[in-house]
């Protein structure tokens, strides 16, 4: 079945997460914010194999080229398509690092059952990666070219892009995407408790966070693995404390 994108305002959609909610944790949303001559993702993709689906979308809305591609955070399921865009990224100054330290090792299936010997709590996770990267052929992670401190503003075309760093539990390095004349906010897996290999019995989404990131300018929040949704029902889980039966 052809993919399709969620249009969430006149220059900007997603790529949704996988609909099946297993996949789903290792197949984030991607952003697509289009100017008059340049596309800008947020995030790059699993793989090679899911960035190309996206680009095909693009092609359906006869998207520009790809300028940028701005990385909520550095964990895989969010950077290791970029490489299919031909394009820089954008990552906070931790994240950087971090990709810089991934990109030294010797990626592949034989590495990553390496990896599953060293530190058996990683296996769900490593098995998604290769799961959804499916072959390692000519492989590299898109390393990026600009990189923030704290926040960064670019102004494309008339559009403006916000972009913050936040940290918090899940990434060091988690930024949130503010695009203020949409009024859409992307928050990428900031709210999450830590990865799976990391986390312990009770943790759950950092409420403390999300109340941080509700503003009245903004009426749509975009995290990484769940539905976009309004901000009433992102401060309502945010006040009340409590999960959506359905929320990942
Ligand atoms: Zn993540």
């Amino acid at each position: 079945m052809a993919d399709t994108l969620v249009k969430l305002a006149d220059n900007v959609w997603i790529f949704p997460r996988d609909p099946d909610p297993v996949r789903a944790q290792s197949q984030p949303n991607v952003g697509i914010i289009v100017t008059e001559k340049h596309t800008i993702l947020v995030d790059g993709g699993n793989s090679p194999r899911h960035a190309r689906r996206i680009m095909i979308t693009l092609d359906d809305i006869q998207a520009p080229s790809v300028y940028n591609i701005i990385y909520t955070h550095t964990h895989w399921d969010h950077v290791f398509g970029a490489m299919v865009f031909g394009a820089p990224a954008v990552a906070h100054e931790l994240g950087q690092r971090q990709l810089a330290e991934m990109a030294t090792r010797p990626w592949g299936n034989n590495y990553i059952m390496e990896e599953i010997q060293r530190s058996p709590a990683r296996e769900p996770g490593l098995r998604a990666m290769m799961r959804a990267m499916e072959e390692w052929r000519n492989f590299r992670i898109v390393q990026p070219e600009l990189v923030l401190t704290q926040k960064m503003n670019m102004y494309i075309d008339g559009v403006t892009i916000e972009i913050e760093h936040v940290g918090g539990n899940h990434a060091p390095d988690s930024v949130v995407v503010r695009l203020p004349q949409s009024r859409i906010m992307f928050v990428g897996d900031c709210f999450y408790p830590p990865p799976l290999h990391l986390r312990n019995p009770g943790d759950t989404y950092d409420f403390a966070m999300m109340r941080s990131l509700v503003r009245p300018d903004y009426d749509t929040y975009v995290d990484g693995h769940n539905d976009p949704v309004s901000r009433e029902t992102f401060a309502q889980i945010a006040m009340s404390e409590t999960l959506p039966v359905d929320s990942l």
